[in-house]
């Protein structure tokens, strides 16, 4: 039976996400590129999805520029029976020199650091109040279900990056870190949340929009995917 990995690009429609520039030369002139956050990550998402495709079920949360909700992606994940999710998002900073890319696996935490992430990225949950209270302590039940499995996809996909992105892109590895994010913690399920680079770093930004950048950051993450099903769900005693 194949697995069914679910492809989150973040944000979309309404929720830009971060945006971005960076000046790029055209003939004699410099021409400003706009870049937003939920462009790059469904183009990215898109290519992690094809190249999955012959080896699993892999679908998306989203094909095209739509607003999605938290409760919404996790009700496609619901519906298609995934066993894991891999969310799609690029970091922004506003110290402009902030660089690389970092993996995030569900948990739950005490970290400033983190939590300064979480803040963007859970901020269109829409949840407040009591409401997000309880939330937050279901979650915190959940999570405890999935740490070791989520914690194990991010370090197969994190490897994978740290192969290539340092050497190929001079990225800096900022490393796998716990997080607590509501697209995540909503699923029940394996998962694994990327920050791709700094769209708030003009070099980094320009480097991210690249054809060639995407096409090797979605084959490694790809990669990081098939071996982590391999070793978790196709065991050798299952071929007997
Ligand atoms: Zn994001």
């Amino acid at each position: 039976m194949a697995v069914t990995v679910l492809i989150d690009p973040g944000h979309g429609g309404d929720d830009d996400g971060a945006k971005g520039f960076y000046w790029r030369l055209k003939g004699k002139n410099k021409e400003q590129v706009e870049v937003k956050e939920k462009d790059l990550a469904l183009s990215i998402a898109k290519k992690i999805r094809d190249l999955l495709a012959p080896h699993c079920h892999a679908y998306l949360t989203r094909s095209h520029d739509k607003t999605l909700t938290f409760e919404r992606r996790d009700e496609v994940a619901e519906t298609l029976k995934a066993e894991l999710i891999i969310s799609i998002h690029v970091n922004s900073s506003r110290q402009a020199g902030a660089h690389g890319f970092e993996t995030y696996y569900l948990d739950n935490h005490d970290d400033a650091a983190v939590k300064k992430v979480e803040e963007v990225e859970n901020k269109t949950s829409g949840l407040v109040g009591e409401e997000a209270i309880i939330r937050q302590i279901l979650t915190d039940l959940v999570v405890s279900q999935t740490v070791t499995s989520s914690k194990a996809l991010a370090s197969s996909i994190h490897g994978e990056l740290s192969k290539v992105l340092p050497k190929k892109y001079s990225l800096t590895d900022r490393g796998m870190r716990p997080g607590l994010f509501y697209v995540l913690a909503l699923s029940k399920r394996p998962a694994v949340l990327l920050e791709a680079g700094f769209m708030s770093n003009r070099k980094e930004l320009s480097k991210l929009n690249s054809e060639k950048f995407q096409n090797d950051y979605a084959a490694a993450v790809a990669r990081g995917i098939k071996s982590y099903i391999d070793a978790r769900f196709k065991s050798p005693v299952s071929l007997f």
